[in-house]
């Protein structure tokens, strides 16, 4: 790619006045194009589009809106290699990562196409034998979409097929550090012929842009995922003029290991929840809460596996823990790691792996931390990177409520083959999303996914909850003519 890439607006490829170049976090002598710096004129622009194409939109069919998903579904299924590379190249996960997350984005696109024909309502009985009550969806309006670069194909699809087919038109603003990844899916909905103006895409800063992409007046909703800070923020804009908004924030997700686990399986999906993607999901495991019994076993276990795990760039299939995304992330992460050395036991990692293959990409090492003390900032703080802090519990409950001990909500597992204790987690543990005997990452496009406490706005993404968010409720009462 050499020429700048434009925003996509109105069914236009548009030039903006200043662009910023997007590079591989793996290697940053590699420079992956330019991309358009939007400013607030090419957003009011860009909401103007999707003001004009909303009418046009909300009058075709469920099953005609959700067509043009199911093309889109076809053209990203036919690309899922080119865009798994490109999304290894802009943000460095691994190629079996990128693989499977162009393959989900393919997979929400399907489930929301199918949704332009799926149940929108319900019938009432009336307290009156003569008057008949149903209740319908109708679609916000306009709607900013406001997405993080760790996800950076399927968290944009997730939250524009759902928006579309209800629907809405849409804004996208990709993460500046992902800007390719963006471009790449307004070009597939543009060649599903999807109607000029329904879907616009604007690169750019989110502090130059972000907040016209919430207060601007005919934008109706704001969907964003990224960080607790600015989600806050975006929250606050919104609620002060009334737009509805859908905020999934942070995590600090903890698995909590019970003496009568299977020891093998606790720490290897363990060590996948914490450095798979180098700890870079909002649902990575980073806090590993270990009861009294099993863990000197679980520790010595883990660590053999930890110092065996391969560093390096995401195309190398063989490498498991890839770069992070960039020098403020990296170093963020290594900040954090020197903290955490004064607050408990660094058992392994903890800097920068020495070597030529690291010396130009933002790699950081599989760090591991034992005896972490419960209000510590290495339990308390999420770090988005690949750092594991390992507590110790007397029984179930103290690990109930060191899990619970967190501002976070998000995901949760716990590995045992006690039914009880089971039970016991699962009714009181405080998280969106809770696992058995799994990871703590890894979710479904069809099932409900979002996080509690601080880790959301309690809204819920994907599968059928999206209609929540995407859509107000119509109740129709309609009575016979004549008294
Ligand atoms: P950020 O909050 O920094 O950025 C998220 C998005 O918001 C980006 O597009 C960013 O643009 C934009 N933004 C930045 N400033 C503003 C602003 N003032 N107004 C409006 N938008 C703005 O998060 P990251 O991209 O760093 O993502 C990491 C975070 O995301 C982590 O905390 C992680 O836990 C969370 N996350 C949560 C998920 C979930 O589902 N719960 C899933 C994935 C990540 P720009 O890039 O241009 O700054």
């Amino acid at each position: 790619m050499t020429d700048t890439c434009g925003n996509y607006i109105d069914g236009k490829w548009a030039a903006a006045r200043n662009s910023f170049s997007s590079t591989n976090p793996a290697d940053t002598r590699d420079v992956i194009g330019r991309f358009a710096a939007a400013d607030v004129g090419d957003v009011r622009r860009a909401i103007d589009a999707a003001d004009a194409a909303l009418p046009g939109w909300k009058a075709l069919s469920g099953y005609a809106r959700g067509e043009f998903l199911r093309k889109a579904a076809d053209i990203l299924q036919s690309r899922l290699e080119e865009v798994a590379q490109a999304m290894v190249r802009e943000n460095g996960k691994t190629i079996a990562e990128a693989r499977g997350e162009t393959a989900r984005g393919v997979a929400l696109l399907r489930f929301y196409a199918a949704e332009g024909v799926r149940p929108c309502g319900d019938v009432i009985p009336s307290v009156n034998p003569r008057t008949f009550v149903y209740t319908t969806r109708v679609p916000l309006g306009i709607v900013s979409v406001i997405t993080p670069w760790n996800f950076p194909i399927a968290i944009p699809i997730w939250k524009i097929a759902p928006a579309l087919v209800y629907g809405n038109t849409v804004v996208l603003k990709p993460a500046s550090a992902t800007p390719h990844c963006g471009v790449l899916i307004a070009r597939i909905f543009e060649e599903s012929g999807i109607p000029q103006g329904v879907l616009n895409l604007v690169t750019g800063g989110g502090k130059d842009i972000g907040e016209e992409l919430v207060k601007n007046p005919k934008v109706h909703g704001i969907t964003f995922t990224g960080s607790n800070p600015i989600g806050r923020r975006i929250g606050a804009w919104a609620a002060e003029r009334g737009a509805k908004f859908q905020l999934e924030m942070g995590g600090k997700n903890p698995v909590i290991v019970m003496p009568d686990c299977d020891l093998e399986q606790a720490t290897t999906l363990t060590l996948r929840g914490a450095f798979g993607y180098a700890g870079q999901k909002c649902t990575a495991t980073s806090r590993a809460i270990v009861l009294a019994g099993i863990y000197d076993a679980f520790v010595e276990n883990l660590l053999g596996k930890a110092r065996a795990l391969k560093v390096g760039p995401g195309t190398d299939e063989g490498n498991f823990v890839p770069p992070v995304v960039s020098e403020e992330q990296q170093r963020s992460i290594l900040n954090a790691i020197e903290k955490g050395r004064t607050e408990a036991r660094l058992l392994c990692g903890g800097g920068v792996p020495p070597g030529e293959v690291y010396a130009h990409g933002f790699y950081v090492e599989p760090t591991v931390f034992a005896d972490v003390p419960a209000d510590s900032s290495l339990a308390q703080e999420e770090i988005f990177g690949p750092v594991l802090a390992i507590m110790r519990a007397r029984n179930l409950d103290e690990a109930i409520a060191l899990a619970n001990r967190v501002r976070f909500g998000l995901s949760a597992s716990i590995f045992t083959r006690d039914l009880n204790s089971v039970l016991e987690y699962a009714g009181r543990i405080e998280a969106g999303v809770v696992k058995v005997n799994s990871e703590t990452a890894g979710i479904e496009p069809q099932v409900p996914f979002g996080g509690m406490k601080e880790s959301s706005s309690h809204s819920r993404e994907q599968g059928r909850a999206a209609l929540e968010f995407f859509t107000s409720i119509r109740s129709v009462y309609m009575d016979r003519a004549g008294l």
